[in-house]
C-alpha cells in the first residue's frame, strides 16, 4: 500500500509520517531525508544534491525517481508513506508507471494545508539534529536544553535551506511545480484534504481515519 503525503515544505509531513511509521508500521520514505543522508555520507549523489538543495532548488527528477524505485522494488507486500515525492509532473508520471510495474497501488493522497505565513514562521523556528534526525520548533516544541537534542545530545542546527529567502523560494517552487499535481490526484478520486493548522495529534488522527477508510 502507498500513501502520498502532500503539502508545502513545513506543513508537518515529516512529523506525521514518523508518527504513522511508529503507530501504523508504515515505511517512511522521505526523499529529503534520503538526500540529506547522502550529503552527510559525502557520496557523489550527496555532493550533487547539496548544490541544488542549499539554494532551495529541486534535485533533478531522474535522480529522485531512481532513489525511490531502489527503495520500494521487491517490497509490494509492504506499506510506504511517501513524504516529499512526487514533486513534479515527471515524478508523478514516473511513480504511476513504477507502481504499476512493481505491483503497488496508491491508497490515498493526503494533502496537508497550512497558510504560507504560518509555514515561514514554522520553518524559520525549526532546528534539527543532524545526528538522529529529531526536529524541534523553538516556539512550539523547544528542546529541553537550548541548542541540544533531547534524544541524542548532539548540537541542533538550522537547516541551510530554512533561511527566510530560501523558504520563500521553496514555497514558490512548490506553487509552480507541485500544486498542479493536486489536480492530477484529484482526478483519481484519491485526494483527501486536511487543514493542518491544528495540533500534531489531531492531524494525525484525521490521517489515521482517512487510512482506515481507504485501506
Ligand atoms: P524536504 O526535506 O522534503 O523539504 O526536501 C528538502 C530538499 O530536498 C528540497 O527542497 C529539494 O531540494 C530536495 N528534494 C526532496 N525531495 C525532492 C523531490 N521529490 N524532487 C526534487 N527535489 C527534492
Amino acid at each position: 500500500m502507498i500513501i502520498i503525503l502532500f503539502g508545502a515544505p513545513g506543513v508537518g509531513k515529516g512529523t506525521q509520517a514518523k508518527l504513522l511509521q511508529e503507530r501504523k508500521s508504515f515505511n517512511h520514505l522521505s526523499t529529503g531525508d534520503l538526500l540529506r543522508s547522502a550529503i552527510k555520507s559525502g557520496t557523489e549523489l550527496g555532493i550533487l544534491a547539496k548544490s541544488f538543495m542549499d539554494k532551495g532548488d529541486f534535485v533533478p527528477d531522474q535522480v529522485v525517481i531512481a532513489m525511490v524505485e531502489e527503495l520500494i522494488k521487491g517490497k509490494a507486500h509492504e506499506s510506504f508513506i511517501l513524504d516529499g515525492f512526487p514533486r513534479t509532473d515527471a515524478q508523478a508520471v514516473a511513480l504511476d508507471e513504477m507502481l504499476a510495474r512493481l505491483g503497488f497501488e496508491i491508497s490515498a493522497v493526503v494533502n496537508l494545508q497550512v497558510p504560507d505565513e504560518d509555514i515561514i514562521q514554522r520553518l524559520s523556528q525549526r532546528r534539527v539534529c543532524l545526528n538522529c534526525g529529531a526536529t524541534y520548533n523553538l516556539l512550539a516544541n523547544a528542546p529541553k536544553k537550548e541548542g541540544v537534542c533531547d534524544v541524542c545530545g548532539n548540537t541542533l542546527v538550522q537547516r541551510e535551506d530554512d533561511s527566510e529567502v530560501t523558504i520563500r523560494k521553496r514555497l514558490s517552487l512548490y506553487q509552480e511545480k507541485t500544486v498542479p499535481l493536486i489536480n492530477y490526484y484529484h482526478k483519481t478520486g484519491k485526494l483527501r484534504e486536511i487543514n493542518a493548522v491544528g495540533s500534531v495529534e489531531s492531524i494525525n488522527s484525521q490521517i489515521i481515519d482517512i487510512l482506515s477508510v481507504n485501506s
